[in-house]
């Protein structure tokens, strides 16, 4: 049985001990993290997304699950008292926030696990649901030379954040969403009970987590599945403007084998003309290498299509790489001229949205509003959402990316 986070039974202790000082309660409760009023200026009262400020009553910085598990009991114990974990509020419609009610700022449990697991010929982590992804990846790859296999285009995302909602990128085609990825997990319940869920223990519990939007339980720690980490990537682009093209080549390389297929595969759409934000300008190619409009056809329509698609390797392959993409390259229907191609470090391909945050940082646009929308098209519609959608309603662009991520339901792990 599941208990949702915030469900609650009437306690008139409980609820006077709200009406306490900060001290007083944090005494009562006995935490070794540490609490502070809300204050709807604080970080606990936005997100990302900038459509909802809300106050909280309290925000708490907890040590640990011990912690946690104190609050939940707390909470579960008073009446019309709501619990939110916070990763790191990039979500979009106030998710990790609770009106009048308690936020878990959970990057003050960031550090707590951080162990490299080889078990049975597979290699683990057991990280931190506080903890972030670029510091889980910088720490995996220089310290044991793996890495996660499934990852988010961005990575200043925590991973109990990702876990509550699925976590894609280009890697998604072969290994899954990030919830595909876990093994097991340490879980504060509803009802305050720390639990170790995984796909055959308490796994009703563990299956409704992940994806659960932090309302079945708070993630205290997750183990994760890793692979060897490459040390370069090829990361290359190419131009299409017909999205039956598009969307042609996109199958055919996720239903590849691995090993006979690029390594990470995703696309998006902008607009054929030169908008600086949603036009031709908007698709970096290679440094110095300008896209040059002249290669689309007069019969292009109002928007065009992006196949980014990288190729991972080890510096001992370089001599081979040549061959592998361009044998792959050469079965694609892309744009002849509109191709560009760099080659990076492994970690520096992963961070590479990071790198963009700093710029759109710089011209002001990272604080606005992000109404976001993310949808699942089927293969049987998605030639009509393109015509329907990108092509007319959305013709002159959104002012931010339109991503496609090419998926295939199999990689998508569920409970039985
Ligand atoms: C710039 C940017 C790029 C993005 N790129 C991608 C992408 O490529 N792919 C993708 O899949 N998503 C992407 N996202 C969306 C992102 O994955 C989600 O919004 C994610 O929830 C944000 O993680 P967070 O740590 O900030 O979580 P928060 O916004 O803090 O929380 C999100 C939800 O998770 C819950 N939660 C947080 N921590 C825990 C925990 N430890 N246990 C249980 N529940 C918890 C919260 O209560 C809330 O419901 C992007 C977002 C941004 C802002």
């Amino acid at each position: 049985m599941i208990a949702y986070l915030g469900r609650i039974v009437h306690d008139n202790d409980a609820e006077s001990k709200l009406d306490d000082d900060v001290s007083s309660i944090s005494k009562s409760l006995d935490l070794q993290g540490s609490i502070e009023k809300g204050d709807v200026s604080s970080l606990a009262s936005k997100d990302f997304g900038g459509l909802y400020s809300v106050k909280p009553l309290f925000l708490i910085k907890p040590s640990g699950a011990e912690d946690i598990s104190r609050v939940v009991k707390l909470a579960s114990r008073t009446s019309n008292l709501t619990v939110a974990a916070r990763g790191n509020g990039h979500s979009i419609n106030g998710q990790a926030m609770a009106e009048g009610g308690l936020v878990i700022d959970m990057s003050s449990t960031e550090k707590n696990h951080f162990e490299f697991l080889p078990i049975n010929g597979s290699h683990y982590i057991d990280v931190s649901g506080g903890a972030l992804w670029e510091d889980v990846l910088t720490r995996c790859v220089s310290r044991y030379g793996y890495a996660p296999r499934s990852w988010t285009d961005y990575l200043s995302l925590t991973v109990g954040g990702t876990l509550s909602n699925a976590g894609v990128s280009g890697q998604a085609f072969r290994y899954g969403p990030q919830t595909s990825n876990v093994t097991e997990l340490e879980v504060v319940t509803g009802k305050g009970e720390i639990t170790v869920c995984s796909e055959t223990l308490n796994s009703e519990l563990f299956f409704g987590v992940l994806g659960g939007l932090g309302q079945f339980g708070i993630i205290t720690r997750a183990r994760i599945k890793l692979q060897q980490a490459p040390d370069m990537v090829r990361w290359i682009r190419v131009v299409y403007s017909e999205f039956e093209e598009f969307t042609r080549d996109a199958e055919f390389l996720v239903t590849q084998k691995e090993g006979e297929s690029f390594d990470y595969v995703e696309g998006f759409v902008f607009c054929n003309n030169d908008d600086p934000f949603n036009g031709w300008p908007s698709v970096p190619l290679d440094p110095g290498h300008e896209f040059n409009p002249t290669h689309i056809s007069q019969t292009a329509g109002s928007v065009l299509y992006c196949l980014e698609v990288a190729f991972h390797y080890r510096n001992s392959d370089h001599p081979t790489v040549d061959t592998a993409v361009n044998g792959l390259l050469g079965r694609l229907r892309f744009v002849e001229g509109l191709k560009s191609q760099v080659d990076v470090s492994y970690t520096k391909f992963l961070l590479r949205v990071n790198r963009a945050e700093e710029q759109v940082k710089a011209n002001g646009t990272w604080d606005g509003p992000h109404p976001w929308l993310n949808l699942f098209v089927s293969k049987s519609d998605v030639v009509n959402f393109d015509r329907t959608v990108f092509k007319t309603m959305l013709k002159d662009g959104v002012g931010g990316p339109m991503l496609i991520y090419p998926l295939l339901r199999s990689k998508e792990k569920r409970s039985a």
